[in-house]
């Protein structure tokens, strides 16, 4: 029987037709998206086995999977969620969920059901599986510990009370797929080494210079776990870490953790850089291929930092061509892509990813996904909160970053890529103009015809989000210039549906149809429907969108990049100085 009960938010394992525009479904409204539409479009699910176990599952979950295999005895399956009865018996001693975001209060998902206003079908399908969890633990294990855990788990700092509201036992927070037996043991034994978990978790704060600083919040009732900055287990090396022993969705494997670009509101930057070698990122290709997976998603949070070696981030290009050729070679892979990077590498070198285009065959119908940063198409806010994300160019110096970001566009479409950006409205220091820069950025590069989504994110306060009573309407509080950002982004969005719904995907032709006209009806109608909303609230915003529909303004130099390659040649020969 299964002691330990490992299972994730389901709405993690859907394979949205394969639609890569649709993976953002669950952040929708339930009120504006009904039962039978979100049903269809979120399917196929990940299957299961004959014995409900997950036969494909998130990454997150698998490590943890892989160190209770590997390090202990205790009996532990991925489920599937749709499965738990089968699982879930009188000896079950753990159900531990992995979730990404499980109130519906992440960066994108606020943008969507305003600031957690309207309850998301993400939220609505994690509160679905802990009901199912907590029926069934009341009534066949009512001492199963119920723990909650993944990337999603900040969410509960914000709003501790639905810890109590969800009846959780234990959220656990940060990287532990080193200890987690260690951490399970104790909880079944009721003794957690306090040596090596501190009841509390790991918070960053910002200085009023935007500067971050990492900082332990204790939590007197003990429902947080994190690992104790003083444990005698440090932040585990590559080398500690098992290899999955289950396959993955969509292929995911990791080959680093990190970034080391610094901006000033991200938390990925104050984890150190570790890298995977492309052996060891074969080994987890090879058991997702054990389970039918041929793709594999390199988990990043950006790739050009794999391996890095030099000051101003020039990639380190031999061990990128490495991991790709490593992998790519396997027989049965058909394919590889990263899930995030920066875009300033390819604007320096357009040869980086026409290299990985022609390593893993990418083309006219098979394109290489990923998923960029671009924030702003302002210099001011770019230099003042992620100067380094522009390495190794300097914004102001060697270019702009509108010019830059459109050189980098340009050369990713160039080699069959297609990015999907976030931006982020509402930095410290923001002020229309900035906002109208990245309006004009977008529609400059869309009059292009370039192939790019881009969705907007707002950077509410964490204090906004507090409690159930004050929730911000984040597009009331809007200035009308933001309000015509969203419009652009969104009409964007619409503009990708119509080019490439009925083009991507892996239904058949009918189902493709039926899906592709699905989603852009659904464009047309969320772009109309926003239109409409800020027109009724704001006739200044109505005015700044009409405004918006032709504002192509682009912040240039003229910078000749051909002639700046030309300059960086010389300093991408010099001796490495990193290791
Ligand atoms: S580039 Fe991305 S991952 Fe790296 S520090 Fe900046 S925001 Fe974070």
């Amino acid at each position: 029987m299964t002691q330990v009960v490992l299972t994730y938010d389901p709405s993690l394992g859907h394979m949205f037709h394969n639609f890569p525009l649709l993976s953002f479904l669950p952040c929708a409204p339930v009120r504006y998206v009904p039962p039978p539409i979100y049903r269809y479009l979120s399917k196929p699910d990940v299957p299961a086995d004959g014995y409900g176990r997950a036969v494909l599952a998130p990454y997150g979950i698998r490590k943890i999977e892989a160190c209770l295999k590997t390090k202990s005895k205790l009996r532990a399956e991925v489920v599937h969620p749709n499965y738990l009865d089968r699982h879930i018996r009188e000896d079950t001693k753990i159900i531990a969920v992995n979730t990404m975001d499980p109130l519906g209060i992440g960066p994108l998902t606020i943008m969507f059901n305003n600031c957690g206003r309207e309850k998301s079908w993400v939220a609505y399908e994690f509160e679905s599986l802990i009901h199912t969890i907590n029926v069934l633990r009341r009534n066949r294990c009512p001492k199963a510990k119920l723990i909650v855990g993944g990337s999603g788990e900040w969410e509960f700092e914000i709003r501790p009370e639905m810890i109590d509201a969800l009846r959780i036992d234990y959220v656990v927070q940060g990287e532990m797929d080193d200890i987690i037996h260690i951490l399970f043991e104790g909880l079944i034994e009721d003794s957690i080494d306090n040596s090596i978990f501190f009841h509390g978790f790991r918070t960053t704060l910002f200085n009023q210079h935007g500067r971050a600083t990492v900082t332990y919040v204790k939590d007197p009732r003990g429902r947080f776990i994190t690992r104790h900055p003083f444990s005698k287990y440090r932040l585990p090396k590559i080398e500690d870490i098992s290899t999955i022993v289950g396959g993955t969705i969509s292929g995911q494997v990791e080959i680093m953790r990190g970034c080391g670009l610094d901006c000033d509101f991200c938390e990925v930057t104050t984890r150190p850089l570790r890298y995977y070698p492309p052996e060891k990122v074969l080994e987890e290709v090879r058991v997702n291929l054990r389970y039918g997976v041929r793709n594999a998603w390199f988990i990043t949070d950006n790739q050009w930092a794999y391996m890095l070696r030099d000051p101003d981030y020039w990639p380190n290009r031999e061990a990128i061509e490495k991991l790709y050729r490593t992998v790519m070679s396997q027989n049965g892979v058909t394919h590889a892509n990263p899930m995030h990077a920066t875009l300033a590498p390819p604007a320096a070198d357009p040869e980086l990813p026409m290299m990985i285009s022609k390593i893993v065959g990418a083309g006219p119908g098979k394109h290489v996904g990923v998923q960029i940063g671009l924030e702003t198409g302002s210099d001011k806010l770019i230099l003042q909160h992620m100067s380094r994300k522009a390495l190794p160019f300097r914004v102001g110096v060697d270019a702009t970053w509108s010019e830059i970001v459109i050189e980098g566009q340009k050369a990713l479409n160039a080699a069959y890529w297609l990015p999907a950006y976030t931006i982020i409205l509402g930095l410290g220091g923001e002020t229309d103009d900035d906002i109208w820069d990245t309006i004009g950025l977008i529609n400059y590069m869309a009059s292009l015809g370039l192939l790019f989504t881009v969705t907007p994110m707002a950077l509410v306060s964490l204090g906004s989000l507090r409690g159930n009573q004050s929730l911000t309407d984040v597009y009331a509080s809007l200035t009308p210039a933001q309000a015509a950002l969203i419009y652009v982004s969104w009409r964007n969005t619409r503009r990708m549906a119509e080019l490439l719904a009925w083009r991507l995907g892996s239904d058949n032709p009918i189902l493709k149809l039926v899906t592709g006209g699905i989603l852009t009806f659904g464009a047309n109608f969320w772009v109309n429907s926003i239109e409409r909303y800020f027109r009724k609230i704001n006739p200044e915003a109505g005015r700044a969108i009409e405004k918006a529909k032709n504002y192509t303004t682009v912040y240039s130099k003229g910078t000749d990049f051909n002639k700046l390659r030309e300059r960086f040649k010389e300093v991408k020969s010099r001796p490495a100085i990193i290791n």
